[in-house]
């Protein structure tokens, strides 16, 4: 029995306008199996065919009401059923009557053909070809049918996966698009058009590529998968291609293939990679991004250059405690100002900024001298220090940096943060703002000396290994010496005496800067008192680490040093640093009040290099400050460090606090610095650190030349 496919028997409609036509093919129809449906004339043919789907239609000619060529071209117009078979049943006068009756020419029956019917029997009708003939036409439809199925299934999945189809004519270089169905409509304003023409529409960055690419699936039968931008209208798109060169028969002078807009996945894409690739908070790029940046940035460099990179590292100090102060809100928000500030100041299309950590900054960039380098980020770290604005109020930051410069310290991106950042964390821990990349051998060298310091450091204050000198410091309206400072040195037994420098910071690493600051304090003491005693009131100024400063029983120790040494707490001069004092506002404002309180006077050492603000210095009580070494140096010769020690005077003046430029070496530096306007003078211009015996005698010296 013919089923189709799903196993219902064929149906066929059966249209002549004679009945017993009809009855005859229904019957010999119906014993082959098939279900037979009828209609009399073409009208109700084509509702039957569009109401119930018949798989075949066998179709007389001559009817009233529509005749069989103008149902079937009907039929093909309204259905849309290609596939569906439909046999012409013609008397053989047929042809000759529609001529006639019709009024058409041939031209116009054979169009009648053309618009739909499958075959033709001619009557009387043989019946064995008849239901040959059927069968044959059911079994063509049935394969039309499924083509055409299959062809539309896989334009909609085209059209669903957002894939057109495309090709490229090599004979005629033409090439084609179905770009409706990757929604990409108007890519081509014709859908045919030359190769050159459709490469003339894709991104400039990308044609080269591309051509390249074609051009190897073109010769090499490479398969060819590739993305590029794509302009339609004034619209970027992305676009992948995937295509092959045909291998059969026509198809080998073709390249095709299918091609997708992907601008979207792209789009996503570029987002998943910009978010893990920067920081959410400040929009800098993240470590990972940094890096590939500062790699990239080393191998695009021009052979010819003879330039040099910069590769810095920022970390604030302390960031924890404006989480505790500001809150989490309020700290990011220090973070974006930050980072803001870094971007302003750095300003750079060839340099590269990121954020590498919490509170950790780097950045890279190109410069003409290796001399630069120090100054470049001496300027940028001065400009981050400069305080924040939040919620109206002055936020003081201060930061530890380190800097490497290719070719220097490295060849590569890795080495070069490494050496900054092992930079920065030595300025951290020596407490000197920022350093330079050690070279290996100066790394070395520290450690194996760090590490025989700090073994033999604790037994130095019980060995008595410790001594204070002191520098004098000079007041110009009085032409001798006013004070002194009080610098502790250090008598290693195999290494002799070591700088402060070089030890201050394990102490505090340590915390035996506890007993050993208690120590230089009543040490201090004790000279002051000596000197008092003796008629000569020397005021002595006492260093104080950061450490010692936020110990609580600070302001106990040195109050007692004082007493037990009978010694008036004026006397002694307490000198902080500007970062120290920042750390905690309100516990620098209370405990310097107690000092002050009690008589002491303090003095904010190395002034200018850390915050510069001049406005906090209203806030604390400060009897002196002591301009940093620094500014002093270059005073002759710069007429900006001049202005800011000016200002400074000013400013100092107007508060009634007395000011002590440091580390003064010559008779120029000094005039200019009283020119401004400055009291003091300490530097090796007066005298080197000297011990209490040579301080004696140089007073002596003086009094002596005065008198005479
Ligand atoms: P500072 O408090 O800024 O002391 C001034 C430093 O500058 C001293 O170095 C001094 O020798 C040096 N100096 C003074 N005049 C000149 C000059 O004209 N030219 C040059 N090139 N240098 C000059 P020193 O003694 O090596 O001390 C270094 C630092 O160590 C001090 O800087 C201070 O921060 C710290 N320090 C010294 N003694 C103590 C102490 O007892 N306790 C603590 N916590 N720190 C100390
Ligand atoms: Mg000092
Ligand atoms: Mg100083």
């Amino acid at each position: 029995m013919p089923d189709r496919a799903d196993n219902f028997p064929y149906r066929l409609l059966v249209v002549d306008d004679d009945a017993s036509t009809r009855l005859v093919l229904r019957r010999v129809l119906a014993k082959h199996g098939y279900e037979v449906i009828e209609a009399a004339n073409g009208q109700e043919a084509i509702e039957q065919t569009l109401a119930l789907r018949p798989d075949l239609v066998l179709m007389d000619v001559m009817m009233p009401i529509l005749d069989g060529f103008s149902a079937c071209a009907q039929i093909r117009l309204e259905d849309g059923d290609e596939s569906l078979p439909i046999i012409m049943l013609t008397g053989a006068d047929d042809l000759e009557s529609i001529m006639l009756t019709g009024a058409d020419d041939l031209e116009s029956i054979e169009s009648a053909f053309n618009a739909g019917a499958t075959d033709f029997i001619t009557k009387p009708i043989n019946w064995t070809l008849l239901t040959q003939r059927v069968r044959y036409a059911l079994r063509s439809g049935q394969l039309n049918r499924e083509v055409r199925r299959s062809r539309l299934r896989e334009a909609s999945v085209r059209r669903i996966a957002g894939l057109g189809y495309w090709q490229w004519n090599l004979d005629t270089d033409q090439i084609s698009w179905t770009d409706e169905l990757a929604g990409l409509d108007g890519l081509l304003p014709d859908k045919t058009s030359p190769l050159v023409r459709f490469l003339d529409r894709i991104h400039d960055d990308d044609r080269r590529r591309l051509q390249v690419a074609l051009e190897r699936a073109r010769d090499m039968g490479a398969r060819l998968d590739h993305e590029c931008r794509i302009l339609v209208g004034d619209r970027e798109f992305v676009i992948r291609l995937v295509g092959e060169r045909g291998t059969q028969s026509e198809d080998i002078h073709q390249l095709y293939g299918v091609f997708q807009d992907v601008t979207e996945t792209r789009r996503t894409q570029a987002m998943v990679d910009y978010l893990a690739l920067h920081d959410e908070l400040t929009g800098l790029g993240n470590r990972r991004l940094f890096m590939r940046q500062l790699a990239e940035s080393l191998a695009l460099r021009p052979r010819s250059t003879s330039g040099v990179l910069l590769v810095g590292v920022l970390d604030v100090s302390r960031f924890g405690r404006f989480n505790d102060i500001m809150g989490q809100t309020g700290a990011d928000r220090l973070l974006t100002m930050i980072s803001q500030r870094l971007t302003d100041h750095l300003n750079v299309q060839t340099g590269g900024l990121g954020r590498i950590g919490g509170d950790e900054f780097a950045f890279f960039l190109w410069l003409d001298d290796e001399e630069d380098a120090p100054r470049r980020f001496q300027s940028l770290f001065h400009s981050l220090t400069l305080p924040y604005k939040c919620d109206g109020q002055d936020v003081f930051v201060s930061f530890s940096g380190g800097y490497s410069v290719f070719p220097r310290d490295g060849q590569d991106a890795e080495a070069l943060l490494a050496k900054s950042q092992a930079a920065q964390r030595l300025a951290r821990k020596q407490g000197r703002g920022f350093l330079p990349a050690e070279t290996d051998e100066q790394t070395t060298r520290r450690q194996s000396l760090e590490s025989e310091l700090e073994r033999d450091l604790y037994t130095a204050l019980v060995n008595r290994e410790f001594f204070l000198l002191y520098q004098p410091q000079m007041a110009f309206n009085q032409g001798k010496i006013s004070g002194v400072e009080a610098l502790i040195r250090w008598n290693h037994p195999r290494l002799g005496v070591l700088s402060p420098m070089l030890f201050v910071g394990l102490l505090e690493e340590t915390g035996l800067i506890n007993d050993v600051g208690a120590w230089v304090i009543q040490e201090a003491c004790r000279q002051a008192a000596i000197w008092h005693q003796q008629g000569m009131d020397l005021r002595v100024g006492v260093n104080l680490s950061p450490r010692q400063f936020l110990q609580d029983d600070l302001f106990d120790t040195v109050e007692q040093a004082a007493r037990a040494a009978e010694v008036p707490p004026s006397l002694i001069e307490l000198e902080i640093t500007e970062s120290l004092a920042m750390q905690d506002v309100d516990h620098t404002v209370k405990l310097l009040q107690r000092f002050r309180l009690a008589g002491f006077k303090i003095a904010v050492d190395d002034f200018g290099i850390g915050h510069s603000s001049l406005e906090y210095l209203l806030r604390f009580p400060i009897d002196v400050i002591k301009i940093d070494r620094a500014f002093v140096m270059d005073i002759t010769s710069r007429v900006g460090d001049r202005a800011i020690v000016r200002a400074i005077t000013v400013l100092a003046q107007a508060l009634g606090m007395m000011v002590i430029a440091e580390g003064v070496e010559t008779q120029r530096q000094s005039d200019f610095l009283e020119a401004i306007g400055v009291t003091e003078i300490q530097g090796y211009l007066i005298g080197k650190p000297m011990s209490a015996a040579d301080i004696e005698a140089m007073i002596h010296t003086a009094r002596q030349s005065t008198r005479h």
